[in-house]
């Protein structure tokens, strides 16, 4: 039973140890799954506004540095003839590398057209460059180049420019108030999974300590019942079933104990026998049922008489009993013996196979004395017995009683006997 209901307290500790484990996987599972496409959003953020930007600047720059400020040295004749060429054509080499791979990142559909619009502007652009390297090659005279022409073209290719770059810029800043708005609800939504994971846990264990609880108090109930019964069960063993006094085995047990105790503190100790008499006769007369009745209740006036929690009244066998006073003298217990016989004889149970008297009576033998280290338990009983046997042959319906409790008397008896 204590083995069962440890297991089952055991796998409810268990249940929700897996609860809360469980729910921290969730958790983590939850927070890997976000902090991941976090991740992505940020790297599209970074790949997807910052190096395009960076390519259209780098752009910029070929056509402000490499190839207007080239023609501006030139016309000063500060560039020689092959630099001229070998600058102008890798400086359109590098652009067109740069716009091949920003052509190459994602665009939105709204930004298509102006892409293709700037392709052709830069196509167009390259072409007067190349067309001024043209005439360069072909003898023209470098001072003749007109600032304004080139101004006009690299002011235009710039503002084309720079206006696809406000673009990028733009959508940059959106995608990072998307990110930032993701940002917010995944916090949110973790902060409410958390909230809900720590109720759900909360109440679980609620559940599951109360249930333990109950059935701690099940437990503490039935153990409290099964010690009511035992104690039953034992009280049950020590007593007679008739006459509800203690029966000849709880005699045994206190008889001993209660002697040497006596014998320790050196106090009274008085033992009586006690036996109805004519009983024979009398269930000669009225039968062994009537017999009983008449046992029932010659034990309760025992019962009546004897009440203090020092007293013992056994039952010690058929129609005998026995009764152990302590700490009482012997002229107390001369008169409890004299209050017991006329107790019986006071129920006036008709008994016409009496020789005594037309009622029931009983005759006790007592043997009381101070206890000393010498005492006998044996011949104490022995004593009681004489007595007993004294006042059956005195007449019956009477007690006999001895302070005198030697081996030496013993013997006399025994010799007598
Ligand atoms: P005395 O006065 O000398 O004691 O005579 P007595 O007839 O009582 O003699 P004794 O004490 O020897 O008799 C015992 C009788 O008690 C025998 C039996 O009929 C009766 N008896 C013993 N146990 C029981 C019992 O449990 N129920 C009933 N009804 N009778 C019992
Ligand atoms: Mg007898
Ligand atoms: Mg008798």
């Amino acid at each position: 039973m204590d083995f069962i209901d440890t297991l089952k307290s055991r796998s409810k500790l268990f249940s929700i140890f897996l609860i809360i484990t469980l729910s921290l996987l969730v958790i983590g599972a939850m927070g890997t799954i976000n902090l991941r496409a976090m991740k992505k959003n940020l790297d599209s953020l970074y790949f997807g506004s910052l190096v395009p930007i960076v390519e259209l600047n780098s752009i910029l720059q070929t056509y402000h540095d490499n190839l207007a400020g080239t023609l501006y040295r030139a016309k000063d004749a500060q560039v020689a003839p092959d630099e001229l060429k070998s600058e102008i054509e890798s400086a359109i080499t590098l652009i067109g590398k740069e716009w091949k791979s920003y052509e190459s990142h994602f665009k939105r559909d709204e930004e298509l057209e102006y892409v293709a619009y700037t392709a052709v502007e830069l196509q167009e652009t390259n072409k007067y460059f190349l067309a001024v390297l043209k005439a360069f090659e072909d003898g023209q005279d470098m001072k003749n180049l007109s600032f304004g022409q080139l101004e006009k073209k690299v002011t235009h290719i710039n503002q084309v420019i720079k206006k696809l770059i406000k673009y990028e810029i733009d959508i940059a800043k959106y995608e990072r108030k998307n990110f930032l708005n993701i940002y917010e609800s995944l916090l949110l939504k973790l902060g409410v999974l958390l909230v809900m994971v720590i109720l759900g846990v909360m109440v679980v264990s609620y559940y599951v300590l109360k249930s333990i609880q109950l059935d701690q108090s099940a437990l503490e109930a039935s153990a409290k019942k099964l010690k009511i019964a035992n104690k039953k069960l034992e009280n049950a063993s020590y007593t007679d079933s008739l006459t509800s006094l203690f029966n000849r085995r709880y005699f045994n047990l206190v008889y001993e104990r209660e002697i040497k105790r006596a014998k320790r503190n050196h106090t009274f100790i008085t033992f009586m026998m006690l036996d109805i008499d004519y009983f024979k006769q009398y269930n000669d007369m009225y039968g062994h049922i009537k017999g009983d009745a008449v046992l029932k209740q010659v034990a309760s006036v025992f019962q009546d008489i004897l009440k203090r929690p020092s007293d013992y009244v056994f039952r010690l066998g058929g129609e005998e009993f026995g009764v152990l006073l302590i700490d009482t003298s012997e002229i107390s217990s001369a008169n409890v013996a004299d209050a017991i016989c006329d107790a019986v004889r006071a129920c006036e149970i008709t008994h016409d196979g009496s020789k005594i008297e037309k009622y029931v009576t009983i005759s006790i033998g007592v043997a009381s004395c101070v206890a000393d280290s010498a005492l006998d338990e044996e011949l104490l009983m022995a004593r009681a017995d004489e007595m007993l046997y004294d006042a059956k042959e005195s007449g019956r319906n009477r007690y006999s009683i001895t302070t005198n409790i030697s081996a030496a008397t013993l013997h006399e008896i025994e010799e007598s006997a």
